[in-house]
């Protein structure tokens, strides 16, 4: 079988699809002492029973039953989701939207591919990119281009805080740089990120709005974790909003990963390509979380079930993972987790440590304790760039597990870093635009 450049592309080296395909067999093939891989949702029965309880009077209601499991909707999403949405971000961001800025695709995944290729890769002869401003960002993304090299990103600076703790800030004077070069397509960040929680600032997101305007780019934010829902971020975050915009939001991590909704809200020339991207690929997005969600999105509860339920639950499960990595983790090295800003992660650096992330991966999963290897999440970076040790040094866990995996795995995990520092030690440090504190 030969398959095009664009299929090759999506079959080949995808980091994303390989580590899908490794963390499948691991769960299959053993007995598991601690999933920090995965990046479900956790299984909140308050979450899943306001679910039931919004499914049941769909399905009790014929009309809307019928509707539901019967009809195509239109490419742009319901028409009845879509009004919901809309009255939602006015009311509560005051927005100033209408229908024609929302756009509903099958999963903001599926929403982001068509939105990154139909603003970047071959144009008028020239090559258009994506640029993230701080990586590492989302996994997901990475191998999203249908063209080669369809992403460019820049390194952040680090601020260390205390012996154990670090934070990543944008690098503005590198994000300028980039852009002088004419190519950048739109800008991109998650908020919080995945992989490593940390929550672009209010300040950096109104300079980033600033370097949109001035270059006309789009600036895209990815809010799955974020505002308004399920609004997992521990700093004082607002919603940034201006008319090249566009935000994303995802109904999967407030519990509806297989429904398969991502809500995009941006200009409307953009939003109507988005649709006719989404008539093409996909006719219409599926309808099946829009008709559950609606209810929780017009009564506010899925405010009031994020602040009540969601939220508190994974603060609670992030500080008890804290505790226990603070208990275990050997005080004398050098390791350092990414402050918890938000997300369902933890984001972890072994500073200088001999052995990669790669490497440490192979010896938890020998171990039962499946984490993610960092070296995926730095989409866009240079090849020579990219060599930068810190990409290989890190690690993402989901933090949101049992008790009984939080203190079996994270023992484990503090002897294996304490047996990665003790092996031979690198002869060159890294460098990195240190912020001391
Ligand atoms: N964006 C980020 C930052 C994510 O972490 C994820 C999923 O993990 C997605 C987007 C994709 O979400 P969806 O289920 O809406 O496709």
């Amino acid at each position: 079988m030969q398959l095009s450049d664009f299929g090759r592309k999506l079959t080949g080296e995808a980091g994303i699809l390989q580590l899908m395909d490794d963390l499948g067999k691991a769960m299959a093939g053993q007995e598991l002492t601690a999933m920090f891989g995965g990046g479900n949702p956790a299984r909140i029965p308050a979450v899943t029973d306001a679910l039931k309880k919004s499914l049941e009077a769909t399905v009790r209601d014929d009309h809307k039953l019928a509707a539901m499991l019967g009809n195509y909707d239109t490419p742009q999403g319901n028409a009845a989701f879509i009004d919901t949405v809309v009255a939602f971000m006015n009311r509560h961001y005051q927005l100033g939207i209408t229908a024609a800025n929302v756009a509903v695709t099958p999963g903001s995944q599926t929403g982001y591919f068509m939105l990154f290729n139909l603003l970047a890769g071959p144009s008028n002869g020239a090559r258009r990119r994506i640029l993230f401003p701080l990586v590492p960002e989302y996994i997901g993304y990475a191998d999203q281009g249908v063209a080669p090299e369809m992403f460019a990103s820049v390194r952040p600076r680090i601020e260390k805080t205390g012996d154990h703790e670090f934070k990543y800030h944008i690098d503005f004077d590198g994000v300028e740089a980039r852009l002088k070069k004419g190519d950048v397509a739109a800008l991109g960040v998650s908020r919080p990120t995945n992989p490593s929680g940390n929550v672009v600032t209010d300040p950096e997101m109104a300079r980033l709005g600033e370097l949109a305007q001035k270059c006309d780019i789009p600036l895209l934010v990815d809010n799955a974790y974020g505002l308004p829902f399920p609004g997992v971020i521990k700093p004082k975050a607002t919603l940034f909003w201006n008319d090249r915009t566009v935000l994303s939001i995802s109904l999967s991590k407030v519990g509806l990963p297989s429904s398969r909704v991502g809500i995009f809200i941006g200009p409307a020339e953009l939003m109507q390509a988005l649709t006719s991207a989404n008539a093409i690929v996909s006719l219409a997005s599926p309808g099946i979380g829009q008709y559950i969600a609606e209810p929780l999105i017009r009564s506010d509860a899925i405010l009031e079930l994020s602040r009540e339920v969601i939220q508190p639950y994974y603060f609670e499960r992030a500080t008890k993972a804290r505790k226990l990595i603070d208990k275990h983790f050997p005080a004398d090295l050098p390791w350092r987790l990414h402050r918890f800003e938000g997300s369902y992660f933890f984001w972890l650096w072994l500073d200088g440590a001999p052995v990669t992330s790669k490497q440490l991966y192979d010896r938890l999963k020998q171990r039962g304790v499946i984490v993610v290897p960092g070296e995926y999440f730095f989409p866009g970076l240079p090849a020579a760039r990219a060599a930068w040790p810190h990409a290989k040094e890190c690690l993402r866990l989901n933090f949101a597990r049992p008790d009984a995996e939080l203190e079996q795995g994270i023992p484990i995990l503090a002897e294996e870093i304490a047996r990665a520092y003790a092996a031979e030690p690198r002869t060159t440090r890294a460098k990195h635009l240190i912020i001391q504190k």
